[in-house]
Order: C-alpha cells, then sequence, then structure tokens
C-alpha cells in the first residue's frame, strides 16, 4: 500500500428532513450567499425548504448556475460576493452548482491576479470561504471532497482543480430531494458514481484489500441499486443507496493508498468542453472502451472485477476480462446511457482535436502507468465510435 494522508473534515446530515437543521450548521449572524442552478430547486420545493430552515439569516442568492458551470458566470457571483460582504456560501443543488460554489469560496478573497489561474495554473489559494451543501443530484462525490471541475466558455477549456480549503464544512443528503430527478441525470450519477471508482479501483494491485473491498462493495450496490432507482423513482431506499454510494465513491476513502487512473474522466472532460456532451454521458463512452484497450496492464485487476463485481468465473482470462467490461457496458446501457459516440453524432474526424487539447494542456500520456499515449487516445475514440 503507498503512504496516504487521509483528512475528511465534511460533516454529513443524512437522510429525509435534515434540511431542516441547517440553520444550526451555520455561524449565527453569518451572511450567506445561496447559489443554485436553473431552477430545479424551486420547481421541487427544496428552495422553501432551505429559506424556511434559515429564517433570521442574512440571505443573498445567486442563482443561475449551469451544468458544466461557467467561469463567466462565477465570476458574476463573486462580484456580488465581494459587494455584499458575505461570509458563508450555502451550495443548493448538483454536483455543478457545489463546484462553482468551491470556485468563488476560493475566488471572492482571491489577491493574486487572474481568478482564472486557480484553475487553470492551478495556483493554491492562500484562504477561502466556509461552504455548505445541500446536494441534489448524487453523482459527483463534489459534497465531500475538495476538488471543483471548472469550464471557460471563451477557450472551451474544462478543468478540475482542489483545495482542501475547498472541503464543504457540512453537506445535507436528502435523498427525497432526488425525487424529482429526470431519469437521465439518475443515469449520469449512477455512471459517474461507478467511473470514480473503477478510476481508483481498476489499476493495479497495491496490496490494498480493504480499498479494493470497499470499492466493489460500491458497484455491487450501484448494480443492484441503480435500475431499482430508475424503476421506483420513489424508492427511498434505493435512492438513499445511491446517494451514499457516490458520495463513498469519491470522498478519498477508497482512494487512500492506491493508484489512480483518471484517464476516462480526462478524455471525457474534452467530449464536454467540445461537444458539450453531459459528463457521465463522456465517461459511459470511455470507460468500457479505455478498460479494452488496456486490458493488459489492467489485467490482474480486471479479473478481479469480472469476478467480484459480476460473478464471472468461468472461461479463460481473456474472456472473463471481456464478459466483465461488456458487462459494463451493458448496465451503462440499461441505466439509459448509450455507450457509443455515435449516439451524440461525434465523427471521426474530431478525434485530433481532442487529442491536441490534450497535448496543449500537457496531460499526456494518461493512466496510472502513465502508460495511455496519443495513439491509445486515438484507439479508444475510434472503438468508441
Ligand atoms: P449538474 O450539472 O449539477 O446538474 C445536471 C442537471 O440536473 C441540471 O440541469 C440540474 O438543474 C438538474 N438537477 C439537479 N438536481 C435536481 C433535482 N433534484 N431534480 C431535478 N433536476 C435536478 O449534474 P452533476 O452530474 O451533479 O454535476 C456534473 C458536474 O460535476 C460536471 O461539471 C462534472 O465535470 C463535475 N464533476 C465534479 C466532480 C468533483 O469531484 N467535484 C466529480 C465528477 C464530476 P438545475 O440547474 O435547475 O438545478
Ligand atoms: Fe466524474
Amino acid at each position: 500500500m503507498q503512504n496516504f494522508t487521509f483528512h475528511n473534515p465534511t460533516r454529513i446530515l443524512f437522510g429525509a428532513g435534515q434540511i431542516g437543521g441547517l440553520s444550526r450548521e451555520i455561524p449565527q449572524g453569518a451572511r450567506v450567499l445561496l447559489t443554485y442552478g436553473g431552477g430545479s430547486i424551486k420547481a421541487n420545493g427544496v428552495y422553501d425548504q432551505v429559506r424556511r430552515a434559515l429564517e433570521g439569516f442574512d440571505i443573498i442568492e445567486f442563482g443561475g448556475i449551469e451544468p458544466n458551470p461557467l467561469f463567466e458566470t462565477l465570476m458574476k457571483g463573486v462580484e456580488l460576493a465581494r459587494r455584499e460582504e458575505v461570509d458563508f456560501l450555502l451550495a443548493v443543488g448538483g454536483g455543478s452548482v457545489l463546484d462553482g460554489t468551491k470556485f468563488m469560496a476560493a475566488a471572492i478573497p482571491w489577491q493574486g491576479g487572474n481568478e482564472w489561474d486557480i484553475v487553470h495554473r492551478r495556483m493554491p489559494p492562500k484562504t477561502a470561504l466556509p461552504l455548505g451543501a445541500v446536494l441534489t443530484l448524487p453523482a459527483t462525490g463534489s459534497e465531500s471532497n475538495s476538488y471543483a471541475v471548472i469550464t471557460r466558455a471563451a477557450t472551451k477549456e474544462k478543468m478540475s482543480f482542489g483545495s482542501p480549503l475547498l472541503f464543504p464544512r457540512f453537506s445535507v443528503l436528502d435523498p427525497e430531494t432526488t425525487f424529482s430527478l429526470p431519469s437521465r441525470q439518475v443515469a449520469n450519477g449512477v455512471v459517474d458514481a461507478f467511473a470514480h471508482v473503477a478510476e481508483q479501483y481498476l489499476t493495479y494491485p497495491a496490496g490494498a484489500p480493504l480499498q479494493d473491498r470497499f470499492a466493489e462493495g460500491i458497484l455491487r450496490t450501484l448494480v443492484e441499486e441503480g435500475p431499482r432507482t430508475l424503476a421506483e423513482p420513489r424508492d427511498y431506499d434505493a435512492r438513499a443507496n445511491v446517494m451514499w454510494c457516490a458520495t463513498a465513491a469519491l470522498n478519498g476513502f477508497i482512494g487512500a493508498g492506491v493508484p489512480q487512473d483518471w484517464a476516462t474522466h480526462a478524455i471525457g472532460h474534452e467530449l464536454t468542453a467540445l461537444h458539450g456532451l453531459d459528463h457521465a454521458q463522456t465517461l459511459a463512452i470511455i470507460l468500457p472502451n479505455l478498460l479494452w484497450v488496456q486490458r493488459v496492464p489492467k489485467r490482474e485487476k480486471l479479473l478481479q472485477f469480472a469476478e467480484r463485481v459480476w460473478d464471472i468465473r468461468e472461461g479463460t482470462e481473456g474472456s472473463r476480462i471481456e464478459k466483465g467490461i461488456i458487462a459494463t457496458r451493458a448496465f451503462f446501457e440499461a441505466m439509459g446511457s448509450p455507450t457509443h459516440l455515435s449516439a451524440y453524432a461525434v465523427g471521426e474526424d474530431r478525434f485530433g482535436e481532442i487529442v491536441e487539447r490534450l497535448q496543449a494542456r500537457r496531460a499526456l500520456p494518461l493512466g496510472e502507468r502513465r502508460d495511455i499515449t496519443e495513439e491509445k487516445v486515438l484507439e479508444i475514440l475510434a472503438l468508441a465510435r
């Protein structure tokens, strides 16, 4: 096992009705900036619950944070927060609202010149405003990690950054807030969480059986509960289990002391930035094809994955690996997430641009062994046609 430091300071308030306790989590007398997206929280009643829970607080609102949050939009919120001298940020929504709010938390007190450098040059913030979250879409793990993914419209760059200062102080996870999710977003959440686990588990053996078994437990739970959430949108326990899986997938626990890949995410970010696919739609396309292209270096973990996640025990090593990957693809399809680029009309003529952009930001070679070269990215994309 590799050395690691594990520190996850986010308090999780899990379950129905937990929004009601928000006022205990925010410092008394704080001027709160309530951030949200395009209005889903107003349609499903979450906004009203939050406002009721925060009666007596000074609240300023910043709505309109879009999916794949834009630097340009967020800077308007930064200016508002500076003008209003807010001292606490409360993000209410999915990963995009949370990520956007994390960026704002770092950017509001930023004195280092251009705020885009926090993302683009990964310049570490020295200070950040405290933030909390009410999560309405289980997917990203942003509610309990220190990362954010921000897009700059002007340059079509979609990039991640992080800082220990950006862990939410608390996150409220009420599964009932997810009852209103459209099935596309339910699928996105399950696929994103699955891919987060895969990026930390499907690498090479690192003598870390506990992390492996946690990872396998999350994957098996997603495979069992994901379809239930689609079939029975108001099944509280199914929603609760998916929600907790998504948090556990990327709160640092299963990734402690093990090699990590993240190539699927890196390629996927370019697809979103260039072609507008949802984040998880890109992962459903890239992950199975990347696993296939990397089946030799990932051999041992792919065999373990086939056996322990998919119960595949018969056949040659090669066929078991293949069956595990086929089962993964079939699971994404069954959730309603296509696994081929043709579903989104992204043609072969666009592949060169994706590689060029990865090169331009010096992201290549990718993967836990840094062996996913330009040629391999092109091979993955060709298989994903
Ligand atoms: P999202 O972009 O936050 O939201 C997608 C859509 O779902 C929005 O239109 C949103 O509407 C709607 N929505 C959210 N909650 C809803 C609810 N309860 N009922 C109905 N509609 C609801 O989706 P996401 O998958 O959570 O976040 C994706 C972003 O996170 C991407 O930018 C991705 O790159 C990033 N990401 C971050 C991390 C991380 O560690 N920080 C990891 C992976 C991915 P409204 O806008 O109206 O609310
Ligand atoms: Fe993700």
